[in-house]
């Protein structure tokens, strides 16, 4: 199962059987990142750049993106 939450611009796809549940994403955006809450990723609360840099410090690989404005 993969969710996908987008900004427009990206779309955060988060892939919950590989998510080691390390929290590093909640700790580097808490305003995007909140696992208590549903929907738990909100895109829209920090800029594409921003969304980027964490996911790129996601230490399983549960998070990636694709860009939406390349149509
Ligand atoms: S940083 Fe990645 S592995 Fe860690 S909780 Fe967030 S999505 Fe899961």
């Amino acid at each position: 199962m993969i969710k996908e939450y987008t900004n427009g611009e990206i779309t955060i796809v988060w892939q919950p059987e590989k998510c080691a549940h390390s929290g590093i994403c909640a700790k580097t955006l808490p305003d995007v990142y909140k696992p208590q809450e549903r929907p738990w990723i909100r895109a829209d609360k920090a800029t594409t750049a921003e969304l980027k840099h964490q996911i790129g410090l996601c230490p399983s690989g549960a998070l990636s993106w694709r860009d939406n404005t390349h149509k």
